[in-house]
């Protein structure tokens, strides 16, 4: 498998941002799992499906047609301005907490990655604990409950920290550290310097 630089963190910690610079920098491709959660989200709302209804969630996480790049399609329908809607935003993470959801997700993100010519950065909330455990790097951002909700300007606080406590409690791969992650703090940092830090740190992993 080429190589993978997994980025963890809560809303708000700068992740995707961060990511995609990194990316660029490194010359690897970009993948936003939150957009693919978001994306059967979407078409669960749309079929009228119970964001509680694991089993009919799981099936339809499983079936259907997801493009990602340049715009994210589901079943050949562009879903890309609906993803950060606020009824996506209430009900994205009770269908991500769904274990039939991430599996069908976790197995998509590989084959995802297993099919780019150079490497993947790949940001989410379990990138570096559960779908890539052998990365070359895992990073976890954080950043104040106060700087995250102003990054998300466009969702309320209470649905980022709604979101935030659905995420780190749920029993299918909540959020928090991997063990050997680089966490680095965004507070107040620029992404630049993030970038500059992590690409610091994966010189010291890749050189030990
Ligand atoms: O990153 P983003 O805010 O777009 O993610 C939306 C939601 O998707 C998160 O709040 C979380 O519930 C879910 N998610 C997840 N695992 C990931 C990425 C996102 O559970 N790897």
């Amino acid at each position: 498998m080429s190589a993978v630089v997994a980025i963890d963190g809560p809303a708000g910690s700068g992740k995707s941002s961060v990511a995609r610079a990194l990316a660029d920098a490194l010359g690897y491709s970009f993948l936003d799992t939150g957009a693919m959660y978001r994306a059967v989200t979407v078409e669960a709302l749309a079929r009228g499906l119970d964001p509680h209804d694991g089993a009919a969630l799981g099936e339809l996480a499983g079936s259907l047609e997801l493009v990602l790049t340049p715009r994210v399609l589901v079943n050949g329908r562009d879903v890309e301005d609906e993803l950060r809607s606020e009824a996506v935003n209430a009900a994205v993470s009770l269908v991500a907490a769904h274990r039939a959801v991430r599996a069908a997700m976790v197995e998509r993100q590989r084959e995802w990655a297993a099919r780019q010519p150079v490497g993947t950065v790949a940001e989410g909330r379990d990138t570096a604990t559960v779908v890539f455990p052998h990365a070359a790097l895992k990073v976890f951002l954080t950043a104040s409950l106060e700087e995250r909700q102003r990054r998300r300007g466009d969702e309320s606080a209470a649905s980022v920290a709604r979101r935030d406590a659905v995420d780190t409690s749920r029993e299918a791969s909540p959020l928090r550290p991997a063990p050997e992650a680089c966490v680095v703090d965004t507070t107040g940092v620029a992404v630049d310097d993030v970038v500059k830090e992590i690409v610091a740190c994966l010189a010291t992993r890749t050189s030990s």
